[in-house]
Formats: structure tokens, sequence, C-alpha cells
């Protein structure tokens, strides 16, 4: 007694489709759609046109997520930098100075 001709909701298998999705194409009940635009579309797709078209969603989760993950990198980065510094510094003082005198280091 299974109706072929009626499709089920992606999300919900119990429940009767209301619209198919025209961008994923699947069908889904009234609870998982959504208009956007005229059309009628799944939530997954209107976050995704959102993001695309208007930036509501989807635009601001990159830009709070990857400022620290910048200003860290950037922190580490300077503290690499200072530490290639202050190496690159120190044998040059060592060699003007006197601390090398005791031992024999030979460039060739
Ligand atoms: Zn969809
Ligand atoms: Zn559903």
């Amino acid at each position: 007694m299974i109706d072929l001709t009626r499709q089920r909701c992606l999300n919900h298998a119990q429940r009767e489709a209301a619209a198919r999705c025209p961008e994923c194409g699947h069908f889904y009940c009234r609870e998982c759609i959504a208009e956007h635009e005229g059309r009628v579309v799944c939530a997954k797709c209107l976050t995704k046109l959102a993001s695309a078209s208007g930036r509501d969603t989807g635009g601001k989760a990159l830009p709070a997520l990857a400022l620290p993950c910048v200003a860290a990198f950037l922190f580490i980065w300077m503290c690499f930098f200072g530490l290639g510094q202050a190496l690159l510094v120190l044998p040059d003082a060592f060699h003007s100075g006197e601390f090398w005198q005791g031992e024999s280091r030979e460039e060739e």
C-alpha cells in the first residue's frame, strides 16, 4: 500500500513532502522549507543562498572566527621573529667580544 508518487521529506521520513527544493532537488515537508526571493527552497539551500546574495547568516561567522586566528598567528610569528633576531645578533656579539676567545673556532 505504498504510494510511490507521494514523496516524503528528506529530513522527516514519516512526513509528506510539501514542496520540492529547486536548488538541490530534494523533497521537504512544510517545516523544512522556506521562501526566498519568491522561490521555495529548503533550509540548507536558504542559508547557502542568503550567504551568497545577502550575507546575512553565513558571512558573519568566518571573520569572527578568522580574526583571533590571525591575531594568534601574528603573535606567534612575532615571537619567532624576535627569537630569530636575537639569535642573529648574539653570535656577532660573541665574535666581536672575548667570549669565544678560549675556544678555537675555525672557519675553514
Ligand atoms: Zn535545497
Ligand atoms: Zn521535514
